[in-house]
C-alpha cells in the first residue's frame, strides 16, 4: 500500500494508524467536518506547480493552472501567490480569478469556445493577458468589442494541429472532427487578416490536445506542428510573442511507481524541442497534474449489502459528488482510512443515487469494511468537486485544505436552504 501512495499526500503514518494526508487524520477530519468531504494538501498542489516551474526555469514560461479542474478560491489563491497564471473557460471562471487574486488577472488566458459578448467586455476591461480564439467568428466578435471598448485585445489562435492523443474520447480535442480550435491550415491566412485591425493584437498561438494523455510524445508532435507555423508568420512579418502548450499532462490512477517530476521533465523536454529557436514566452496550461493526486473524497459505509452474487459496499458519497467513474470509466483507487483485519472482498463500491451509472468501483479487490468505516477515494483533486452537482437534491460536500499541520475549512457543506433559495413555489 504504502508504494501506491508514493506520489500522494495520503499515507498511514504507521501500520494501523488512519490514512492521513500530510499527517493530518483523515478521521479527525471525518469528525470535525462530517462525511463526504473533500480533502487536499496545499504542499502537494505547491510543490506540482514548483515541478513545471523548475522543469521550464531556462526559458521565459508562464504556468497558467487550469481554473476548470478544481476552482476553489483558496486554491487559486494558493497558486496566485506561487506565481501562477490562469487559464479559465467561462465569465464565471474569470469572476473566481477576481474573487481569490485580482493581482493574478494579467496572468489570465482566456480559452472556450462559445464566449460570450458580455464575457469577453467583462475580460478586456479587466484586462487579462490573453484571448484564446477558436474560430473567425469569434475574431471578429473581439474585433468588434475591443473597437467599442477602446482596449487592445491581445489573441492567439487556438489552432487544432490533427494530432491523435490516446485517451478517453471525451476528453480527446486536437483532431480535425473535434469542435475545439482551428484547423491550422487556415490559420496564417487569418493572422494575416487580423493585422488590418488596430484594435487585434497578435499575441500568441495555442494549443490543448487533450487530457490525462500518459506520454509526452503528442504534446511535442503538436508544438512542432505549432513551430513551423510559428516560423511562417516570422516570414511574413508577423511575430508572436507567446506559444500556449495547452494542458492535458496525465497522471497515474492506478497509482504504481509513478514518479510525477521525472513527468515533468520528459513533458518539458518534449516542448523544449520542439519549440526549437523560439524565442517568446512559453504558456502551459496544466489542471489535473497539479491538482488530481492532492486530494481525496472522503465517504462513510453506510450498508454493505449482497444481491446474488454481488457485494455492495454503499457509501454516503454518490456520483453527484464525484462523476468522473460514471462519465468516463475513470478509476480511482479506494483506501479504507483504518485497516481491519481480514480477508479482502471483491465488491462494487456505490452511491444512493437512484442510477445504475453511480458507482465508484465495480468488481474491486477491497479490504474488508464495515457500516461506519471510512473509506477514501484517492485522485479526487482534479475534475471532483468541479463537475458536482445536487443532483437527487443532494448538497455538495465541504472542502478542507491541509496546511502543514493543519486543517481549514475552504467551502462549507451546503445546506437544503442553499439549495432551495433560487426556487419559488
Ligand atoms: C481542460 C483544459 C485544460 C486543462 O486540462 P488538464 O488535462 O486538466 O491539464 C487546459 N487548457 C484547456 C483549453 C482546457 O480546455
Amino acid at each position: 500500500m504504502e508504494e501506491q501512495t508514493f506520489s500522494r499526500p495520503f499515507h498511514h503514518p504507521r501500520p494501523g494508524a488512519p490514512l492521513s494526508c500530510d499527517g493530518v487524520s483523515l478521521e479527525s477530519l471525518a469528525r470535525k467536518f462530517g462525511t463526504p468531504l473533500y480533502v487536499y494538501s496545499a504542499r502537494q498542489i505547491a510543490d506540482r506547480l514548483r515541478m513545471f516551474q523548475k522543469s521550464f526555469a531556462s526559458r521565459e514560461h508562464l504556468v497558467c493552472y487550469a481554473v476548470k479542474a478544481n476552482s476553489a478560491l483558496a486554491i487559486l489563491k494558493l497558486l496566485a501567490g506561487l506565481g501562477a497564471g490562469f487559464d479559465i473557460v467561462s465569465g464565471g471562471e474569470l469572476e473566481r480569478v477576481l474573487a481569490a487574486a485580482p493581482e493574478a488577472v494579467g496572468r489570465v488566458v482566456f480559452s472556450g469556445v462559445g464566449k460570450t459578448a458580455a464575457e469577453i467586455d467583462r475580460a478586456l476591461k479587466a484586462g487579462i493577458l490573453q484571448f484564446n480564439v477558436e474560430s473567425e467568428a469569434e475574431l471578429a466578435l473581439l474585433d468588434l468589442r475591443a473597437k467599442k471598448l477602446k482596449k487592445k485585445a491581445r489573441f492567439a489562435l487556438r489552432v487544432n494541429p490533427d494530432v491523435f492523443a490516446d485517451t478517453h474520447p471525451y476528453i480527446s480535442t486536437g483532431l480535425r472532427e473535434h469542435k475545439f480550435g482551428i484547423d491550422i491550415r487556415r490559420a496564417l491566412t487569418i493572422y494575416k487578416d487580423a493585422a488590418d485591425s488596430r484594435w487585434l493584437e497578435a499575441h500568441g498561438v495555442s494549443v490543448h490536445i487533450g487530457s490525462q494523455i500518459r506520454s509526452a510524445a503528442p504534446f511535442g508532435a503538436a508544438i512542432g506542428r505549432v513551430s513551423k507555423l510559428v516560423q511562417q508568420l516570422k516570414r511574413e512579418g508577423i511575430t508572436l510573442k507567446a506559444v500556449d502548450a495547452g494542458g492535458g499532462l496525465g497522471i497515474d490512477y492506478h497509482g504504481g511507481s509513478f514518479d510525477a517530476m521525472e513527468k515533468a521533465c520528459e513533458y518539458a523536454e518534449a516542448l523544449q524541442n520542439a519549440l526549437g529557436d523560439f524565442d517568446g514566452r512559453l504558456l502551459i496550461e496544466p489542471g489535473r497534474f497539479i491538482v488530481a493526486q492532492a486530494g481525496a473524497l472522503l465517504a462513510r459505509v453506510l450498508y454493505v449489502k449482497r444481491n446474488g452474487k454481488k457485494t455492495f459496499v454503499i457509501a454516503d458519497a454518490a456520483m453527484n459528488d464525484l462523476i468522473r467513474p460514471a462519465l468516463y470509466q475513470a478509476h480511482h483507487e479506494i483506501v479504507p482510512v483504518r485497516p481491519r483485519a481480514g480477508k479482502a472482498r471483491i465488491v462494487d463500491v456505490v452511491g444512493p443515487v437512484c442510477e445504475s451509472g453511480d458507482f465508484f468501483a465495480r468488481d474491486r479487490k477491497l479490504m474488508r469494511v464495515e457500516p461506519e468505516d471510512l473509506v477514501a477515494l484517492l485522485d479526487a483533486g482534479a475534475y471532483g468537486m468541479a463537475q458536482s452537482s445536487n443532483y437527487n437534491s443532494r448538497p455538495r460536500p465541504a472542502e478542507v485544505l491541509v496546511e502543514g499541520t493543519k486543517a481549514r475549512l475552504i467551502r462549507r457543506r451546503e445546506t437544503m436552504a442553499d439549495l432551495l433559495a433560487p426556487e419559488m413555489v
